[in-house]
């Protein structure tokens, strides 16, 4: 018997249980047969946050706006943080201009923030862009 994962698809949002030994091989979507890791961020919205918040994946959203200077550098160095994370995390980014209930929701006050999701509960975050090496070792020091 093995441990099983629930893992939300980063293209239709289902979700999907697999065995915890299969979460190394990537694995598809049994809804839209898509891969469920393709190192890219995921997009969410106020639809399907909770989707992806209430999985077993730790999550990681960068919440940000489009005219912060700060948030588009610290973008690429997010995005090329998902292929040396995944399949151990979800990265994730929400546009707080465009998604501002999700801001309000946690109480985004500066950005970039980066917030660190485990089991649906905030577990830690933190403010500002950080350098590619630096972001990488806080998220895995908060999987501990
Ligand atoms: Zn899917």
């Amino acid at each position: 018997m093995s441990e099983s994962m629930l893992i939300t698809c980063p293209h239709c949002h289902q979700r999907n249980r697999l065995p915890a030994t299969r979460l190394a091989d990537g694995g598809r979507c049994g809804q839209c047969k898509q891969a469920l890791f393709n190192a890219q961020p995921v997009v969410l919205n106020a639809g399907n946050f909770e989707a992806h918040l209430q999985s077993d994946l730790p999550l990681v959203v960068d919440f940000w706006a489009p005219w912060c200077g700060p948030c588009r550098q610290f973008a690429p160095v997010f995005e090329q943080a998902c292929a040396a994370l995944e399949p151990q995390v979800r990265l994730a980014k929400v546009d707080t201009e465009a998604e501002p209930a999700l801001a309000g929701r946690f109480a985004i006050r500066s950005i970039p923030t980066l917030i660190l999701f485990r089991h649906g509960r905030e577990q830690q975050r933190l403010s500002g862009a950080l350098p590619a090496a630096a972001f990488q070792q806080w998220v895995r020091e908060q999987l501990g």
